[in-house]
């Protein structure tokens, strides 16, 4: 199946579906990122923080592809803000994935607390400039966080990857990344599976014949989102890319706008997150 392929900001394009690895133990992550690969999945979201990079690398190496062929986004932790910690953490990540070049990286969280994003960013700049890095973005940055990136530096990041699934829409941040040419990538774009036994869900998936995963992931694909699904299941991964060669109706998507919620977040509020150790290796 044909991967839609959305343009960024800089000229660079982003295949729409993308695998995400979190929470994948690096020793599976050569099969299970093979198995992806295998499946037609061109775009892999990892982070320092997951702990999986040598096996990303791997995974990318043995697919016998072309490395242009493949979209690495890896994520600065929290921990490495400021210039010379973010330059150090950048080279950790190049050495575990053992990539010449990294297509997107971007900073995990802003870590307001901290206020050193601007100078992570700045760094990302320069890395960008010496051609380590094609695409620099974001994730868990607010409208403020963004703007003040693009106030002091003149680069608005390519992406923001924030939480955002049926459950947690981002409504009111939409009109904003829009305005701005910022493409946002929703993390958790299942909520995490938790949302897979909805009703409403199951009767859309039973009226296209498809699978409650797949309308979910259609539902994003429509509004031009960037998905980043996760699964260890053959199966599902496979499923997950089959998002291609069905529509949703304008009941369905009024259906899907109606689960919205208020409290339906479920990862961190961006603004609390502060500088957190990295999680011990599996
Ligand atoms: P997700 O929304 O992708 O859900 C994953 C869960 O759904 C797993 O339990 C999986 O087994 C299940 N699942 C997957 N496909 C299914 C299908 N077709 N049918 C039924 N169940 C299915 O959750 P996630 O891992 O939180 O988010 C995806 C990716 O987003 C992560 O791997 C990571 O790359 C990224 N992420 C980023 C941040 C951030 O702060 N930037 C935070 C969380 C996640």
């Amino acid at each position: 199946m044909t991967v839609a392929n959305l343009t960024l900001n800089d000229g660079a394009r982003i295949p729409q579906v993308g695998f995400g690895v979190w929470q994948l133990p690096d020793a599976r992550a050569p099969e299970v990122i093979g198995h992806a690969l295998n499946s037609g999945y061109r775009h892999i979201d990892t982070a320092h923080a997951y702990n999986n990079e040598e096996g990303v690398g791997i995974a990318v190496r043995e697919s016998g592809l072309p490395r242009d062929d493949i979209f690495v986004t890896s994520k600065l932790w929290n921990m490495f803000h400021g210039r010379d910690a973010t330059m150090k953490a950048f080279d950790g990540t190049m050495q575990r994935l053992g990539l010449e070049t990294l297509d997107m990286y971007l900073i995990h969280w802003p870590v307001p607390m901290e206020d050193k994003y601007v100078e992570s960013w700045k760094a990302m700049i320069e890395l960008r400039d010496a051609g380590r890095i094609k695409s620099i973005g974001v994730s868990n940055f607010n409208q403020d966080h963004l703007q003040r990136l693009i106030d002091e530096t003149g680069v608005v990041p390519v992406v923001n990857q924030i939480e955002l699934h049926p459950r947690f829409q981002q409504r009111a941040a939409r009109d904003y990344h829009e305005k701005m040419g910022i493409r946002i990538e929703s993390w958790s774009p299942l909520g995490q599976g938790n949302i897979i036994d909805d009703p409403v869900l199951k009767s859309i998936a039973a009226k296209h014949g498809k699978g409650v995963g797949q309308v979910i992931l259609r539902w994003h694909v429509e509004q031009g989102l960037v998905v980043i699904p996760r699964s260890k299941t053959p199966k599902h991964i496979d499923e997950n890319l089959q998002v291609f060669d069905f529509a949703l109706d304008a009941g369905d998507m009024e259906q899907i706008a109606g689960m919205d919620r208020a409290d339906g977040r479920i990862g961190p509020v961006p603004t609390e997150l502060g500088v957190v150790n990295l999680p011990p290796k599996e």
